[in-house]
């Protein structure tokens, strides 16, 4: 198991699926949480639970719009302001608003944009202060199989994803100096809420392109996101690593 005692996490979308996930293996690592999440309260609340029975040190909830700049640089004051720290950012937060390129809207190609990919910069550029000064710190972004290899009806997911990846590798490259990490990880077909409404027939197709022929499970995405946030990974920035069972090489 990897661990995290003394490390501060902040992690998006923490209420729910992936994001959840995570925030459950760095607690179980030792790790204090700092848990965002958009509205659903009720979810938030149960990932609260789940991370301190788990042995979270401490853990708090942030209820923010990652899409809004001034909302996420007064989260991460918040966070560093009460726990003391803040070592390890991840970028979960995603939405995906399917539709087929000519029926996009303008409105849900720019929501998906912002929340997906300026989210991931609203918080990167907020944490790069207190992590630069720290002289440390390790950020992971979800990315998608989508962003690697496009899918059609989700043109504006899979630019976001893709958006991602250069801004992983960017960041990578300003800040290694720093001692600052930056990766990403591309899942491929996760079971949580979001791909929960793929009619059967639709999911039958998807594990015939699976090599390990079953989705993945918000476990495997959290295990590669531990491996990349933590010291064992002290010598890895810039990666871009899939758990995707095999579906692109
Ligand atoms: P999910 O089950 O739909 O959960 C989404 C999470 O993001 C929730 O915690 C939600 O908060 C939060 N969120 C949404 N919009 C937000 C906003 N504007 N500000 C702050 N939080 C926001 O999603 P998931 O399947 O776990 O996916 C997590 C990440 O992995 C996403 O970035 C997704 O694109 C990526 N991914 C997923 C898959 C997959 O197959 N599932 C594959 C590849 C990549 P509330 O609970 O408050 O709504």
């Amino acid at each position: 198991m990897n661990d995290f005692k003394g490390k501060v996490a902040l992690v998006t979308g923490a209420s729910r699926g992936i994001g959840r996930a995570i925030a459950v293996a760095l607690a179980r690592g030792g790790a204090s949480l700092a848990l965002n999440f958009a509205g659903n309260e009720a979810a938030a609340q149960e990932a609260l639970k789940l991370v301190t029975a788990v042995g979270a040190p401490r853990a708090k909830l942030y209820k923010f719009d990652v899409a809004d700049p001034g909302a996420c640089g007064k989260a991460v004051d918040e966070v560093v302001a009460e726990f003391g720290a803040l070592h390890i950012l991840v970028n979960n937060a995603g939405i995906a608003i399917d539709q087929l390129l000519m029926r996009l809207k303008d409105e849900d190609w720019k929501r998906q944009l912002d929340v997906n990919l300026t989210g991931a910069f609203n918080l990167t550029r907020a944490v790069s202060r207190p992590m630069m000064k720290a002289r440390g710190g390790a950020i992971v972004n979800l990315s998608s199989v989508v962003g690697e290899m496009g899918n059609a009806g989700q043109v504006a997911y899979a630019a976001s994803k893709a958006g991602l990846i250069g801004l992983t590798k960017s960041v990578a490259r300003e800040l290694a100096s720093r001692n600052i990490r930056c990766n990403a990880v591309t899942p491929g077909f996760i079971d949580t809420d979001m791909t929960s409404a793929l009619p059967e027939a639709a999911r039958a197709k998807l594990l015939e392109s699976i090599p390990l022929a079953r989705l993945g499970s918000a476990e495997d995405v959290a295990n590669a996101v531990c491996f990349l946030a933590s010291d064992q990974a002290a010598y890895v920035t810039g990666e871009v690593l899939k758990v995707n069972g095999g579906m692109y090489m």
